[in-house]
């Protein structure tokens, strides 16, 4: 991997201070920071390539399409889509699976239908689910986990029944850092002809995916979280699928013809993204997908793996630690909770030492619930935290730990 303190120097917030302590920043699994050509990209775009696309016969306009559409071909690239049409910009994961469970979910799905998530989900990927349940009489069913923390898939392959119709799951999870076996959980489900819809937001940062290898039927993931711009997403669905849903949202773009007796529709990927569309933030999170190729996945995936087993071997050491999840396979997630001392507590605590960690339940109660806690401490790792960063948070946690006795 490229020298540690130059890709620090690619990201200046690392260097701020907080209460007058250098910014040890663990809270990745969150939002990630972003590198300078990603703000200079979004501040190149304001001053220099502003115009709204898709409609203007003018230069600017032209460009700024343009530049749209290459950040679409770019995403298609790096999931290695088969074509940018399979690619739909939204707002983050939880637009995309909004659109998913609105609009193949409402054509597509009907009463007594089955959808399987599970026990590990993101709020994002269960309440959507719930929405479309109370509208139409869906049944949800949850893969339960095993004493490691992993999908049971055994139990998985029990849930599907004839009226299985959808599977959406995560690949990562937020809160255990679980790596999911997707293609195998894909794969027996397809063996039912069950769409499967992956949530890859905790994935795409830290994995190569590859969407053919995968054999998705959606993958959905958000800007933000791979150290480009909030406020953008992406939708991947295959072409076959998406062809045959209806409009998510009305509106410009998404049109071919408008009258007042009928209206007809825009062909993909257009006919999903109504109103005018984020495009600075789609050539932004382009640039951030350039930066993260440049240092190289794999690179990025060992090193986190590197920092991830240090924090976990030291964390280990200090008395009354629990950590919630060992799975076999994990991304650089560390939840954990210390005997007697309250997830906030610990957070406040680290805050006032400059160390950013989130706690609560991470928008994932049922998994709370299961795990039998009100919410956990978690630290997340990115490529730009060091050695010295973790050595400074276990200094931490020890401290507050001291403070409690
Ligand atoms: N799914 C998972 C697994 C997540 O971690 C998150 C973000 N915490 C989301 C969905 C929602 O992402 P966003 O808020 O960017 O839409």
């Amino acid at each position: 991997m490229k020298d540690i303190n130059e890709i620090r120097k690619d990201f200046p917030i690392l260097e701020k201070k907080i209460y007058n302590k250098p910014l040890v920043y663990l809270d990745n699994a969150a939002t990630t920071q972003k590198p300078i050509s990603v703000v200079q990209k979004i501040e190149d775009g304001y001053y220099n390539a502003n115009a709204n696309i898709h409609r203007g016969v003018h230069f600017l306009s032209q460009e700024a399409t343009e530049a749209h559409e290459q950040a679409r071909q770019k995403v298609a690239d790096f999931l290695n889509a088969n074509s940018s049409k399979e690619i739909i910009f939204t707002r983050g994961t939880t637009e995309s699976i909004n659109l998913v469970v609105s609009s193949y979910g409402e054509a597509f799905l009907k009463k007594g239908d089955e959808v399987i998530v599970s026990q590990m989900e993101h709020h994002a990927n269960i309440v959507p689910w719930q929405m479309l349940r109370d509208k139409i009489g869906i049944v949800i069913k949850v893969i339960p986990l095993n004493s490691n923390q992993e999908l049971d898939i055994e139990e998985y392959k029990k849930l599907i029944t004839d009226k299985t119709k959808f599977v959406s799951i995560s690949h990562v999870s937020n809160v255990l850092g679980t790596i999911n076996p997707v293609k195998e959980i894909i794969s027996i489900a397809h063996l039912n002809n069950i769409p499967v819809l992956v949530d890859g937001a905790q994935s795409v940062p830290h994995i190569k995916i590859d969407i053919k290898e995968l054999d998705a039927d959606f993958f959905v993931f958000s800007g933000h979280k791979i150290y480009g711009p909030t406020g953008i997403g992406v939708l991947y669905g295959k072409e076959k699928l998406l062809d045959n849903m209806p409009p998510y949202q009305g509106g410009g773009e998404m049109i071919a013809n408008v009258s007042f007796e009928k209206t007809t529709y825009n062909e993909l990927p257009y006919k999903f993204e109504a109103g005018t569309p984020d495009y600075i933030g789609s050539t932004a999170l382009s640039t951030a997908l350039e930066y993260i190729e440049k240092i190289g996945i794999d690179n990025i995936a060992h090193y986190e793996h590197e920092l991830l087993s240090y924090a976990t071997s030291e964390l280990l050491k200090i008395s009354g630690v629990k950590i919630f999840g060992n799975a076999k396979e994990k991304s650089s997630v560390l939840s954990f909770l210390i005997d007697g001392i309250h997830h906030y507590d610990m957070g406040l605590l680290l805050d006032k030492q400059g160390i950013a960690v989130r706690t609560g339940h991470h928008c994932a109660q049922p998994l709370m619930t299961y795990l039998g806690v009100e919410g956990t401490v978690r630290a997340s790792f990115s490529f730009y935290n060091t050695k010295d960063e973790i050595d400074i948070f276990i200094k931490g946690v020890k401290r507050v730990v001291q403070m409690f006795q």
